[in-house]
């Protein structure tokens, strides 16, 4: 019952079983919901990534994911702090604009888009701005592919007291990432991505002591993450406003799936071997990756035009009446389009794929 397998990294594409769990309405404040939903997904958000529920917390929020980036930056930094952000791509660049709207103190560096950002990268910028209290950045950069080593920004940072904000929207639940080891104070991650819900809602899991320590730097309303956090604890799940219920529901189910497969390291594996089939064929058929796989994720994947004169959305046209939804590029100094391979996707589909590209070339 597909129209097409969403080839696209959020909305991406879910099991039946995930869709079907939006077949009922909910009270948003009825307890069979808060406590029987949202409680359970504040805490299997944690067992998930295997924290300790006594030092670590998860915050809902509605909206789409930059909503949560923006409501984290927004409640961290106070105008007496310094933000830096390593930048490689659209989502980090993102994060200067949000910083630009909230006035907030900081300074970009922004990388080209197909170089990494290293601990050398962390090392030079905090030796050349005095005084940074806050470092945000990317893990997984949808815009090319790239993964960021953020294990590498963590040792740069390893005591010197600055509050690491990284946006794992495309990564968490998909790539394992060991937030204590790594000193992450604030993950920020939505719905509609590895785990597989549909969009409707983001999530933010926070040092505890950290978050506890944004009280009333919020300057939005429906975005003060504090505040969210406080309603939920005090009322046992319970959203500030109108929560996206059936989305909740769904994404309820997509964890229960997540765990079912084997938790992250298990998804890991499958998102790994997706994208190992999808590249491999695609050099097979003629295509080029934009990065080097030293620098390459295993969640999406840009490729650049086999010639110049490639007709791109004709190649989508074609592809989308093959039942596969692809995504054109986002970087402006390469012609590329981008392929995913995270969602309801298995190498099966992967290699249906490369039959598809292979006889409309
Ligand atoms: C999807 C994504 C976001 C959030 O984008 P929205 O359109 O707000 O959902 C932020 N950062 C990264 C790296 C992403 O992949």
């Amino acid at each position: 019952m597909r129209n097409y397998l969403l080839l696209t990294p959020g909305p991406l594409s879910t099991s039946e079983s995930v869709r079907e769990a939006m077949l009922q309405d909910w009270c948003t404040w009825d307890k069979d919901y808060n406590e029987g939903v949202v409680t359970p997904i504040r805490q299997g958000l944690l067992h998930l990534a295997g924290l300790d529920a006594d030092r670590y917390t998860s915050v809902l929020l509605q909206g789409s994911g930059t909503y949560c980036v923006e409501a984290t930056l927004g409640a961290a930094v106070k105008p007496t702090d310094k933000l830096l952000i390593l930048a490689n791509g659209a989502y980090g660049k993102r994060m200067a604009q949000i910083a630009d709207y909230y006035r907030l103190p900081y300074v970009l560096v922004s990388l080209h888009e197909t170089e990494l950002i290293t601990g050398q990268t962390v090392r030079k910028a905090l030796a050349g701005i005095p005084g940074i209290t806050h470092l945000a950045m990317v893990h997984s950069e949808t815009t090319t592919g790239l993964l960021n080593p953020i294990e590498e920004a963590a040792e740069a940072i390893r005591g010197k007291n600055i509050t690491f904000i990284v946006d794992a929207m495309s990564s968490f639940g998909g790539i394992p990432i060991d937030l204590p080891k790594l000193g992450i104070d604030f993950l920020v991650s939505s719905a509609n991505k590895c785990i597989q819900g549909v969009p409707g809602f983001g999530f933010v899991i926070a040092r505890k002591d950290k978050l506890a320590a944004t009280r009333g730097n919020a300057r939005s309303l429906s975005l003060d993450l504090y505040a969210q956090w406080e309603a939920m604890e005090k009322g046992g799940g319970k959203w500030r406003f109108t929560s996206p219920t059936h989305v909740v529901h769904a994404f309820y189910q997509a964890m229960k799936e997540l765990e079912q497969e084997g938790g992250i390291a298990a998804r890991y594996e499958r998102y790994k071997q997706n994208h190992r089939t999808l590249v491999d064929g695609m050099r097979r058929l003629g295509f080029r990756t934009l990065l080097p796989d030293e620098a390459q994720g295993p969640v999406i994947t840009s490729f650049l035009y086999p010639q110049a004169d490639f007709d791109f959305n004709r190649f989508y046209g074609l592809l989308k009446e093959k039942g596969f939804v692809i995504y054109p590029g986002k970087i402006s100094d390469a012609d590329t389009f981008r392929i995913g391979n995270i969602g309801d996707i298995f190498p099966e589909d992967m290699e249906r794929l490369l039959e598809a590209i292979r006889s409309i070339r």
